[in-house]
């Protein structure tokens, strides 16, 4: 079983990865948790770069992420999938599509190509959408850390538009959780996100 957390900065994906893969791993579950950009060694010094390495070319910084992506799907992702445990992933393709292919205009289908290359076409099972609004995301992040969360306004407007987009698209692989309220209820909606995934 593959889960992932999308969503703007600020929204509480580690939070929520976190509360849920506890709930899980009491229900009895063996749960692996990990993240993008950064979910192996390699992976970290990929992060490194694209955050904190200076100015990065839009292909480039699209070409890193799946780098990373491949990498973490084959070495991560897929042996666990495979021994049968459920995986949680903070962010995973639909982030590269909103913040590559449509915030930085790279082209939405070119980069959901890309992915589907990089990871040998492994998809969600259940996405779960952390949505709040642009200024409350930011209001949660503080001081800006990474270079991404230190673009305007209107970019992340755009990454946030298009998450909704793309979770209207595919309901049956979406959920779209408000994530505005306190941390107890938005967990227990998370939860209710997932039931069918578990309940048969
Ligand atoms: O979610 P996390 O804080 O780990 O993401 C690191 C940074 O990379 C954030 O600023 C996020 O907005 C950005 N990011 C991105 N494109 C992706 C994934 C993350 O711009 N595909
Ligand atoms: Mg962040």
């Amino acid at each position: 079983m593959f889960i992932t957390f999308e969503g703007g900065d600020g929204a509480g994906k580690t939070t929520h990865l976190r509360l849920l893969a506890q709930w899980l791993g009491e229900a009895g579950y063996d749960v692996v948790t990990t993240r993008e950009p950064g979910g192996t060694e390699l992976g970290r010094s990929i992060r490194e770069l694209i955050l904190h390495g200076g100015d990065v070319a839009p292909k480039a910084e699209a070409l890193l992420y799946a780098a990373d992506r491949a990498h973490h799907i084959a070495t991560v992702v897929r042996p666990a999938l495979v021994r049968g445990t459920v995986v949680i992933a903070d962010r995973y393709l639909d982030s590269s599509v909103a913040y590559q292919g449509v915030a930085r205009d790279l082209g939405l289908e070119e980069v959901r190509q890309l992915s589907l290359w990089a990871t040998d076409g492994l998809m969600p099972d259940r996405t779960i959408l952390l949505d709040v609004p642009v200024e409350v995301g930011s209001a949660r992040v503080g001081k800006s850390q990474d270079r991404i969360e230190a673009a305007g306004r209107e970019f992340h407007e755009s990454v946030r538009r298009e998450f909704r987009l793309l979770a209207e698209k595919e309901p049956e692989r979406w959920r779209i959780v408000d994530a505005t309220p306190d941390v107890e209820t938005v967990a227990a909606s998370v939860r209710a996100a997932v039931l069918d995934l578990f309940d048969r």
